[in-house]
C-alpha cells in the first residue's frame, strides 16, 4: 500500500455529542475527500453504527478499523481496536450490560442515531450512552487485549483522559499504545512527561463534526490493512515520524 493517512477517532450520530450531520456516509464522504486511507468510528460505549460503516466503504478507497470508545468507572476514555466485527462485538456485550439502565434525554444530552447500510435511520439508542461503565480501566484492558483487541488511552491529558483524571500512568496497566492531545510539540510533551517515552503514542481528531475530520497520522503500511499491522507499523516508526500536527 505504502504511505497511508489515518484518523482513528471519529464520532458518529450514535454519540449524543456529535453533531447531526456525523452519519457514517457523510464521515467516509469526508475521509475520503481528504485523501483518509484509514479511519475508526469510535462512539461512546456503543458500536451500532460500525456494521453500516464497513458496508458503506466497502468497494471505496477507504477502510474502517472496528472501533469503541468507552467510559471506565473512574470517568477514564479508553479507545479499543479490533481486528474484525465478531471480536469488536464480543467486547461490546459486555461494555452494554456494564452500562447503566438510564434513558437518554435527547433535549438535554443529544440524538443517538442508528443507520443502516444505506445511511438512512433505522433506530435510536435508548440507553444514555455519555455514561460511565461499571468497569474499570484495568478491567477495560483486560477485556479488550482478551478478545484481541488493542487498547489504547484516549486524549490523556484532556478531560476524561487518564493522566488528567489519575495524573499518571498505572503500571499494571496492559497496554503499549497512548492517544494524545498534541496541542504542543511531541519534544515539549516528552519533557513534562519523561514516561511517555516508554509508550508509542498516537493521533487522531477525534472529531464530533464533519469539518473536524482530517488525516492525524502517516505510516507506511507495505503488509496488508490489519489492525495488528497497522499498530505493529505505528511500533516501529517514530512518533515524529508519523505523527502529522
Ligand atoms: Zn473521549
Ligand atoms: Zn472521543
Amino acid at each position: 500500500m505504502g504511505k497511508v493517512l489515518l484518523d482513528l477517532h471519529i464520532h458518529s450520530v450514535l454519540s449524543p455529542c456529535a453533531d447531526i450531520l456525523m452519519t457514517p456516509g457523510n464521515i467516509i464522504k469526508k475521509a475520503i475527500e481528504k485523501d483518509i486511507d484509514i479511519i475508526s468510528i469510535t462512539d461512546h460505549n456503543s458500536v451500532k453504527n460500525v456494521k453500516s460503516a464497513i458496508e458503506i466503504a466497502a468497494g471505496k478507497k477507504i477502510k474502517i478499523v472496528p472501533g469503541i470508545e468507552v467510559q471506565s468507572k473512574e470517568d477514564i476514555h479508553l479507545l479499543s481496536y479490533f481486528e474484525n466485527l465478531k471480536d469488536l462485538n464480543s467486547y461490546y456485550e459486555k461494555i452494554y450490560d456494564g452500562l447503566s439502565n438510564i434513558k437518554n434525554d435527547e433535549e438535554k444530552f443529544g440524538y443517538q442515531i442508528i443507520v443502516d447500510k444505506n445511511d438512512q435511520f433505522i433506530d435510536k439508542e435508548e440507553k444514555l450512552l455519555m455514561n460511565s461503565t461499571n468497569y474499570s480501566l484495568n478491567e477495560l484492558v483486560n477485556l479488550t487485549n482478551k478478545f484481541n483487541g488493542i487498547a489504547v488511552p484516549s486524549h490523556v491529558d484532556r478531560s476524561f483522559g487518564l493522566i488528567k483524571n489519575l495524573g499518571f500512568i498505572p503500571e499494571e496497566l496492559d497496554i503499549k499504545y497512548i492517544e494524545l492531545n498534541f496541542n504542543k510539540s511531541i519534544t515539549e510533551y516528552y519533557e513534562q512527561y519523561p514516561y511517555l517515552q516508554d509508550f508509542n503514542l498516537i493521533n487522531n481528531s477525534d472529531s464530533h463534526y464533519l469539518n473536524q475530520i482530517e488525516p492525524k497520522m502517516k505510516i507506511n503500511l507495505t503488509k496488508k490493512t490489519t489492525t495488528k499491522n497497522i499498530f505493529k507499523q505505528i511500533k516501529q516508526e517514530k512518533p515524529k515520524k508519523y505523527i502529522i500536527l
